[in-house]
């Protein structure tokens, strides 16, 4: 059988999608792989398809010891024997599987990684007696302590390349940053592997960020519009979901709360009755949605600001997973900022604290953008994207725009003059011409020391963040965040290339909430 014929006849598909194809072909020939894909982009059929076609086991190893049986379950309907293993079996469940996985009866086995190298080394003695062919690691990004969901037993897997050294592993995420992504090569200790970066843009999915101000009024009003449709709303605190799920059951909408603090039970249920569509709001927090596969999710909503992109960039994603248009709306007010800024400094780890920071930073900055929403996020994951999107709060509205490329020059030749080793507080002060001792003395006598006296600190700060944005300006990584010139700013500073920038005409919003969650 080919690939395209098992895509049709197991899954009931007619074609690839995104680079599914490439990765399935390289899995088949028994290369590592490294497939970062969005969050609806189709993960589990790169593994599971060749789970079909290679003649022996797959080991899954995924997070979620909740979401094992759905995904077994769902495999087995599909006529693809799988089972899992995992503490909540009794000692004769365990059993059985063990029998039909020694008769080679199962293709896709899903185990947790503690479970794997548990004490005895029992498991991994037990696998390594079997013909074990492919190994898939779900959910990947958890062995990076710089991803936003670190899993300390993520780090045993280490140990798989020893123990299977010619079986091909697949390690899939949906966290796409460089640092996670090298940080998990070098864990898994992955041969030669082929790394698959699919298009992160999610076209039908329509990003808009709101000023808090009433948050309750606000997000009543967003609902009123989509009364039959099903969403996730997403709050900082635990206490908060119950709250709300609350307050909105009182507005007639059905909504249960889920978070990590609740007993397995109801969470369970909670999450059983989303899937079925029988209640339409699942309030919640992070600890809601990895691995839940509900295609028609029409809106998600974050009451408070998200601690970094990839984290939104994952959450938003669950919703229109089935291709169609669907929302993503986030309240944004300044005061979340300063409380998750207090949370974000992890005690004794100096470079972790200023990386989780300069994420706080990057999340603040997507908040406060005036410019297309998508081609922030698209740069942010390094994936170029030179136009608006036609489809964001930006795009759709009407802001005014000007020719703004003699404001770009003199920005980047201050960047360029100050050797692009500050960053944007003091730049805005060399532009302005601040007196400040701050300003080194030799900065005094440049040529564009003042040179942008006549415009505030404020349309300085907005005017950078949109030089960033449209990729004109670079924001290092090197923990000081100094602005960088880019290839299209050297057109600028050459007069070849225009730049268009936003009218100020949006006063800063201040933090007015009368009811918060
Ligand atoms: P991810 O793990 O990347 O978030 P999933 O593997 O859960 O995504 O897939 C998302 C949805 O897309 C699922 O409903 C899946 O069945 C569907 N899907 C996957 N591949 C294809 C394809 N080639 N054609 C159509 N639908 C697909
Ligand atoms: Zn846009």
């Amino acid at each position: 059988m080919t690939p395209i014929q098992a895509l049709q006849k197991y899954f009931g598909y007619n074609q690839f999608r995104l680079s599914q194809e490439a990765i399935i072909a390289n899995v088949l020939n028994k290369q590592d792989t490294l497939v970062l894909m969005p969050t609806g982009g189709g993960k589990s059929l790169c593994y599971q398809l060749p789970a079909v076609l290679l003649d022996g086991l797959t080991i899954v190893i995924s997070p979620l010891i909740a979401l094992m049986k759905d995904q077994v379950d769902s495999l087995n309907l599909t006529g693809i024997p799988a089972a899992f293993l995992n503490s909540s079996q009794s000692p004769d469940e365990q059993k059985d599987i063990a029998i039909q996985l020694k008769n080679g009866e199962i293709r896709l086995l899903y185990v947790a990684p503690e479970r794997l190298f548990g004490a005895d080394n029992r498991m991994m003695g037990f696998l390594k007696t079997l013909n074990v062919v492919q190994i898939a690691i779900d959910e990947a990004h958890c062995i990076s302590q710089w991803g936003h969901d670190f899993r300390p037993e993520y780090l045993m897997l280490a140990g798989l390349k020893n123990e299977f050294p010619n079986v091909p592993v697949i390690a899939l995420t949906a966290t796409a940053d460089k640092l996670t992504q090298k940080d998990i090569l070098d864990k898994l200790n992955l041969h030669q592997p082929a790394v698959f970066i699919s298009s992160f843009n999610r076209e039908n999915i329509t990003y808009r960020v709101n000023p808090k101000k009433n948050s309750f009024n606000q997000l009543l009003t967003f609902l009123d519009a989509r009364k039959d449709d099903s969403g996730i709303i997403y709050c900082l605190s635990r206490k908060s979901t119950e709250a709300l799920a609350a307050d909105l059951k009182e507005e007639g909408y059905a909504a249960e709360a889920y978070h990590a603090g609740l007993n397995n039970e109801v969470k369970a249920r909670n999450q059983e009755a989303f899937l079925k569509d029988e209640i339409k709001i699942i309030v919640a927090t992070i600890a809601f949605g990895m691995g839940i596969n509900k295609s028609n999710v029409r809106y998600v909503v974050h009451m408070d600001l998200p601690k970094n992109i990839e984290g939104y960039y994952q959450e938003t994603g669950r919703a229109g997973r089935d291709g169609l248009a669907s929302d993503a709306l986030l309240l944004y007010s300044p005061g979340d900022a300063i409380k998750l800024r207090s949370f974000a400094t992890v005690e004794n780890n100096r470079e972790q604290s200023a990386i989780m920071l300069k994420k706080l930073d990057d999340m603040v900055n997507f908040c406060q953008l005036h410019a297309c929403r998508r081609q922030f996020l698209m740069h942010y994951f390094d994936e170029p994207f030179p136009d608006n999107c036609g489809s964001c709060d930006f795009c759709l509205s009407e802001f005014v725009k000007f020719d703004g490329t003699l404001i770009a020059q003199k920005a980047l030749s201050a960047v360029a003059r100050l050797k692009e080793r500050f960053g944007t507080t003091y730049l805005i002060d060399f532009l302005r011409g601040s007196k400040s001792e701050k300003i080194w003395a030799d900065h005094k006598l440049l040529k564009t020391y003042g040179a942008g006296a006549d415009i505030s600190k404020a349309d300085w700060q907005r005017y950078l963040r949109e030089l960033i944005a449209q990729g004109f300006l670079q924001v290092s990584e090197d923990g000081y965040s100094s602005l960088r010139l880019t290839q299209k700013s050297e057109a600028v500073l050459r007069g070849d290339l225009q730049v268009e920038l936003i009218a100020s005409q949006v006063t800063d919003e201040q933090e007015h909430e009368t009811q918060n969650y």
